[in-house]
């Protein structure tokens, strides 16, 4: 890790303690601010499963000091692969492009022993329930507390953001998920490649997908999808019957599934805010731009913008916040607006299950290969915006 620098006078409230808000925090105070995050959750934890990380959320992870903990206990699969029908329709590896595979959980451990590491104090069973613009939060307790900037990471339900009136728009989308951690179950599954994720999709007689993700030796993360409009698809706890005869050949692990405790089914939000910023509050994560998880981008890009937030803040003058967040937005932002757009496009007409689109559209990759730690990143920001 880092070692703490000398402070710099100036103190971040963040709110929400998630990767948004940890990424934030850490990279704040590796700057020399003073931070306290306040998570409204008793205990500090990750809910969810598993993840796939990027290019752009690992080289934050490695602006933070966290690539050693990150690569003990990640994977790079050696294909993501996309079956349709039971037809492997597309093999991909990216072309040596960063990409690691890992759970939820361990994501969450290292990024918080990052903040602790870096000085972040963080407040459990501490509720924000609204901010104000001038550089406040008021918290459920009714304490006010004021900060030179104040971050909204506390996700789709943000009340930083509602208590101030951000604009925004929010769709739902027609399909969701249920994730599951189970055990890996290697010998049981059958011949096959089975350390690959590979993205299972059957439209008929149903949608009913399965994103088979191995995350290490021990751990795989799989992702059920099927509408929000199908009771038995996106019933909880699952319908084993019906899962195991769409994929008879992932029994043993759909078995693990249907035991798991307090599974949750998940519908997809897109968020889309008139702005980002107002005033010393900026917000980041899925307080910001929650989006589908067709490219898997949305930790990427709530990790990136938190880490830029920091930068960019800590670059502002005195007096001058308001206007390094409004610059802040104007030159991150295109990329995410652009990576949801696609997303929810995909997430709508389920063009995944032709196989690869990652590589195939280019455009795809995008957010995947920035990195938010590349001082010349901005180069081609104009050209991304709309
Ligand atoms: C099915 C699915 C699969 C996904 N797969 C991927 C993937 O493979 N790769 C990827 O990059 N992204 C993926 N994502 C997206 C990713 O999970 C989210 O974008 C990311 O977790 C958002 O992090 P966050 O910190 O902004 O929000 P959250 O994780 O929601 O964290 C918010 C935190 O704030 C706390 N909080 C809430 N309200 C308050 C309050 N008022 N006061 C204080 N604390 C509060 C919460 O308890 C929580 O701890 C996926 C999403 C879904 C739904």
């Amino acid at each position: 890790m880092r070692s703490i620098v000398e402070p710099n006078g100036r103190h971040a409230e963040v709110s929400g303690a998630g990767f948004a808000g940890l990424t934030a925090a850490t990279a704040l105070a590796q700057r020399g601010w003073s931070v306290t995050v306040h998570e409204k959750g008793r205990e500090l934890r990750e809910q969810g499963a598993g993840i796939v990380l990027w290019h752009n959320g690992l080289r934050v992870l490695d602006a933070l000091g966290a690539t050693e903990a990150i690569m003990a206990n990640s994977m790079t699969p050696p294909y993501y692969e996309t079956r349709k029908q039971g037809q492997s329709v597309s093999r991909e590896d990216f072309g040596g492009l960063p990409w690691r595979t890992l759970t939820r959980p361990y994501l969450h451990k290292v990024l918080l022993d990052a903040a602790l590491a870096a000085g972040v104090e963080i407040r459990t069973g501490s509720e924000v329930v609204a901010a104000d613009p001038s550089g406040a939060i008021t918290l459920a307790s009714g304490e006010v507390r004021r900060a030179d900037l104040v971050v909204g990471a506390d996700g789709v339900k943000s009340q930083v953001r509602d208590s101030i009136g951000f604009e925004q728009e929010r769709l739902k989308s027609r399909d969701g998920i249920t994730r599951f951690l189970v055990p890996r179950h290697k010998a049981e599954l059958g011949p096959g490649e089975w350390d690959n994720v590979i993205d299972f999709w059957n439209l008929e007689p149903r949608y009913l997908r399965v994103l088979y993700v191995p995350c290490n030796d021990d751990e795989l993360y799989i992702a059920l999808g099927a509408p929000r409009a199908d009771e038995e698809g996106s019933r909880t706890p699952i319908n084993l019957e019906l899962w195991t005869s769409a994929y008879p050949e992932l029994a043993p692990v759909l078995r693990s599934a249907a035991v798991a405790e307090d599974p949750k089914y998940y519908g997809y939000e897109t968020t889309m805010l008139e702005s980002w910023t107002a005033g010393r509050v900026a917000l980041v994560g899925d307080a910001a731009h929650a989006m589908c998880p067709a490219l898997a981008q949305g930790a990427g890009c709530a990790m990136a913008n938190a880490y830029t937030l920091a930068a960019a803040a800590t670059e502002a003058d005195a007096g001058g916040m308001e206007d390094s967040l409004l610059e802040w937005e104007r030159l991150e932002r295109p990329y995410t607006d652009r990576c949801q757009r696609r997303s929810a496009d995909y997430a709508a007409n389920r063009q995944m299950s032709e196989g690869n689109q990652f590589t195939d559209v280019p455009e795809n990759l995008e957010t995947a290969k920035y990195d938010p730690t590349d001082p010349h990143r901005h180069a081609r920001t104009q050209e991304l915006v709309p």
